[in-house]
């Protein structure tokens, strides 16, 4: 449901409201206008897809959502077993066979389930056909679709349509993708709370919250004229900055939305040859990245996405930050201090069967501003560096002992990974988590109340308070879609596979 068509009045506008009774129906009247804006479907085509990955499977599913999808289907499917006068029942699978009418050639043998509408995927009628699983059968019965009627559904258009039939807001369409392309079990539970619902519900109480917060503003300007305080100016402000905290603690959930979507970054960074690569390969349990002897062959950065334990981790191998003449091996190192800014976290690799060398602490020396583990690497090997050595050139930061060639230490070695995340570890999905568009938008709304609070302070008009409140209002609308610029939406949405 969206935030708007469920409003229910939480203001608390009557314990403080000052004025005429009949300004408090505007006030609620205002609020519940200024949270409408979601844009609805306005097209009554049938749209269909393959919803199954393309190839060989044991089923091949071919969607349609519309309101001809009957027509549709009772031109291409005969069912085995027809109870004459029932037709069509809703929720019920039938058995039987997909036809090509013209040729009267039988396609396949397939089970036709239809739902009406509204409980279905995009609160329009729906009939999905399974059919066996090849290709060329998947494919016919997609033609047979087209020309009994129906059009070839866009990129994520039907969890569009069940966006702007306001069976989900923009945060839960965005949670089926987060859902679809998750790989570790804490992200998938992540995207299963947001799909839920629970970053919708609570944006939707921020924006009812900033909506009555304009009312009783625009209220004022109302009966300027009159002299009369309607609501004093001091809870304005304090509701201003009630919303403003509640901004706040959403964009607080960033990071961990980040690094559940898009893996914690680790930068394995150390001098050639102390065994980079070799660790990459170890955590990511590949043979992705190469592992040579040759110093400085690992001229790019290489990525992996591991899953350790649930948590997603994006550990990025880079070429030794040393000094260099060689043109490419020069462009890897400006690539790896790259990696090594974005990094979320370092494993400073040393090679601990050699002594420490002037390379290796210049780059400690570097990792002042970014967190880190020192990794002590090759221990299968005799050890050339002293324990008390190494806390000095760390700081006292206990390093983790590991051979990247038999595994020793890796556990310990990832515990303490898992530990560092988001300073404390991840252990549970969060309830909500926003994304990077949240983000930008939600952003937007603070600084928008940030001028609504300096206004405050300033005397402002009401008329210009006013301004920046419709300001933060849509930006915050726009992260359940409610103000979204049409753009951003297929933007969305293209992003969906087809068929989804
Ligand atoms: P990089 O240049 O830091 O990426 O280092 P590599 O991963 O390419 O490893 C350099 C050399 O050290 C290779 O010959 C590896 O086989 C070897 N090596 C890596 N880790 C270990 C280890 O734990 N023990 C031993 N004995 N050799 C290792």
């Amino acid at each position: 449901m969206h935030a708007g068509s469920r409003y229910v009045c939480h203001c608390e506008v009557p314990l403080y409201f000052a004025g005429p009774w009949q300004s408090l129906a505007t006030v609620l009247s205002r609020v519940s206008t200024a949270l409408k804006g979601f844009p609805v479907l306005n097209s009554s085509d049938t749209i269909c897809a393959v919803s199954t990955p393309l190839g060989m499977g044991g089923i091949g599913i071919v969607r349609m959502s519309g309101p001809g999808v009957v027509g549709v289907a009772s031109k291409i499917f005969q069912p085995e077993n027809t109870i004459v006068g029932i037709g069509y029942q809703s929720h019920h699978i039938m058995y039987g066979r997909v036809v090509n009418t013209d040729s009267k050639e039988v396609v396949d043998e397939a089970l036709l389930s239809f739902m009406r509408a509204p409980k279905t995927y995009t609160r329009e009628d729906v009939v999905e056909i399974n059919c066996h699983g090849g290709p060329a059968a998947v494919r016919k019965v997609l033609e047979l679709c087209v020309k009994a009627g129906a059009r070839l559904a866009e990129p994520g258009e039907f969890t569009k349509r069940a966006f702007l039939n306001g069976r989900i807001d923009l945060t839960q369409a965005e949670a089926v993708m987060d859902l679809i392309a998750a790989r570790t079990e804490l992200s998938l539970a992540a995207a299963v709370n947001q799909l839920g619902g629970g970053l919708g519900g609570k944006v939707g109480l921020v924006r009812e919250a900033l909506a009555e917060l304009l009312a009783l503003t625009e209220l004022s300007i109302d009966f300027s004229d009159e002299d009369i305080d309607m609501v004093p100016a001091a809870t304005l402000k304090a509701k201003g900055e009630a919303a403003l905290a509640d901004i706040k603690a959403l964009l607080a959930t960033y990071d961990e939305g980040r690094v559940l979507r898009d893996g914690l970054r680790v930068a394995i960074v150390g001098r050639p040859n102390v065994g980079k690569s070799s660790l990459l390969n170890a955590l990511a349990r590949t043979e992705r990245a190469i592992v040579t002897d040759i110093p400085g062959t690992t001229r790019d950065t290489v990525e992996e996405l591991i899953n350790l334990s649930g948590l997603p981790v994006r550990v990025i191998d880079t070429a030794g930050l040393r000094h260099s003449v060689d043109v490419v091996e020069k462009e890897g190192i400006k690539r790896s201090e790259a990696a090594l800014r974005e990094a979320d976290l370092a494993l400073v690799v040393l090679d601990g069967s050699v002594s420490l060398t002037l390379e290796d602490t210049a780059l400690i020396e570097k990792m002042n501003d970014t967190a880190y583990i020192p990794v002590i690497n090759k221990s299968d090997l005799a050890r050339a560096t002293r324990e008390e050595g190494l806390k000095a050139v760390f700081n006292g930061k206990e390093a983790v002992y590991i051979s990247a060639k038999t595994g020793a230490g890796l556990d310990e070695l990832i515990a303490r990974i898992k530990d560092s995340a988001l300073g404390g570890g991840v252990e549970r999905a969060p309830e909500f988590a926003i994304n990077l568009r949240h983000k930008g938008a939600l952003e937007r709304a603070g600084d928008a109340l940030l001028r609504f609070d300096a206004g405050c302070d300033a005397a402002l008009s009401p008329e210009l308070l006013a301004l920046e409140l419709r300001d933060a209002l849509d930006a915050v609308g726009e992260v359940v879609g409610a103000t979204t610029p049409e753009d951003v939406l297929d933007r969305i949405f293209r992003d969906f596979c087809i068929g989804k």
